[in-house]
């Protein structure tokens, strides 16, 4: 979509990068780091200082300890350790439970080990596929693209019916400083049972507006992170050594502190302020609970409610300048609830007049078929 936009100079809310300031702190220690000497690799499992914030910030923000030597472990991107992750475990055969829409990593990932994907509606429909062959389930809080949160029931309900079973658990939460409406920032390491079967993903291109850099992580108890080094260590190796040391010393500041506390705050402003300039249009949507995504139900728009959402969101690039994501892509291809879905992705992680131009866009958009 991307592409599609450049091709037609249409506005870009599709891809989920932020065009918001990276920290100029930020930016200073990383050309520091660089000035410094800090060029060459990084250890295997990442800097030392880096991991040090990581594993405070999980005992500070949920009580959940995870040792900087042993389960602590950063990658290129948070995607990069999903990937060796799922290389590591899932092997032919083996079913991953992933609850659709999902990201569109999980999928493809689980394919090239031979897995056998099995996609649950909702997680409290991941019961329901439990099987003696599951190997892990695959969550995703704050959700890309629905923007929904899981709560603690969720949490709680997931952590009952995994006991007894091998089942490991892969928890999503790059965007997890960003819950909306005072929700609390849910982490599934928060529940002691469920730590230990957990896998949890975060990235700091999301926290610091700063998604090129691809610096992101997971922890993992000692014995899940043991096996899942040996795909990151033919994989990625290490990476970003000036990045990871700039990071670490940014994060020891008042500055990288008070950019954590506003980062929700900060776009759930931008949430309400796109979904504001959307009253009184036939756009349907649900308020994203979490991150910087919002989805948007076209269905009652006269003549594009029966249309597929990727012919819907061509149309909307071509015809009207504005490119977004269709959610039949989270899906699997060609299923029923793909080919159902009327459903688009907004990012609204961008600059106010971003959002106000995306509004003015929608609305003609609302204006123009409703007149055809
Ligand atoms: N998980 C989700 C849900 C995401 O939206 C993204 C980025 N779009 C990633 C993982 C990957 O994060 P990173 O850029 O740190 O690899």
């Amino acid at each position: 979509m991307s592409a599609l936009a450049a091709e037609h100079g249409a506005l870009n809310v599709a891809q989920g990068f932020p065009d918001l300031e990276t920290p100029v702190p930020l930016r200073e220690a990383v050309k520091k780091a660089i000035d410094d000497g800090v060029n060459q690799y990084a250890p295997m499992a990442g800097d030392v200082g880096l991991r040090e914030w990581i594993s405070n910030w999980y005992r500070e923000s949920n009580g959940a300890e995870y040792d900087v030597a042993t389960e602590i472990t950063i990658g290129a991107g948070a995607s990069s350790v999903i990937f060796a992750a799922l290389q590591a475990f899932v092997n032919e055969g083996d079913e991953v439970i992933i609850v659709d829409p999902s990201y569109d990593l999980y999928a493809p990932a689980v394919h090239l080990a031979k897995g056998v994907i099995k996609r649950a509606e909702g997680i409290e429909s991941i019961e329901k596929h439990l099987t003696e062959k599951t190997r892990a389930v695959v969550i995703n809080s704050p959700h890309n693209p629905t923007g929904d949160c899981f709560s603690e029931e969720d949490l709680k309900g997931l952590d009952l019916i995994l006991i007894g079973t091998n089942v490991l658990l892969f928890s999503d939460e790059v965007y997890r400083p960003m819950a909306h409406d005072s929700r609390p920032n849910l982490s599934a390491s928060h529940l002691p049972n469920l730590r230990n079967r957990t896998l949890i993903f975060g990235s700091f291109g999301k926290l610091f507006h700063a998604t090129g850099w691809k610096i992101g992580w997971v922890v993992a108890p000692k014995a899940i992170t043991r096996e899942l080094r040996k795909v990151h260590q033919y994989d990625v190796f290490s990476t970003g050594a000036p990045i990871q040391r700039g990071l670490a010393k940014y994060l020891s500041t008042e500055h990288s502190r008070e950019h954590l506390r506003n980062v929700g705050p900060i776009y759930e402003r931008k949430r309400n302020r796109l979904l504001e300039g959307l009253k009184g249009t036939a756009f349907r949507f649900t308020p994203a609970e979490g991150g910087y995504f919002q989805v948007l139900d076209y269905s009652q728009l006269k003549t594009l409610g029966d249309k597929p959402d990727i012919e819907v969101a061509r149309e909307l690039t071509i015809n009207h300048g504005l490119a977004t994501i269709p959610l039949s892509p989270f899906r699997e291809s060609q299923s029923e609830s793909a080919l159902s879905e009327r459903r688009l992705r907004i990012c609204f992680a961008k600059g106010d007049d971003t959002i106000d131009a995306t509004i003015e866009k929608l609305v003609a958009i609302d204006k123009f078929y409703k007149d055809v």
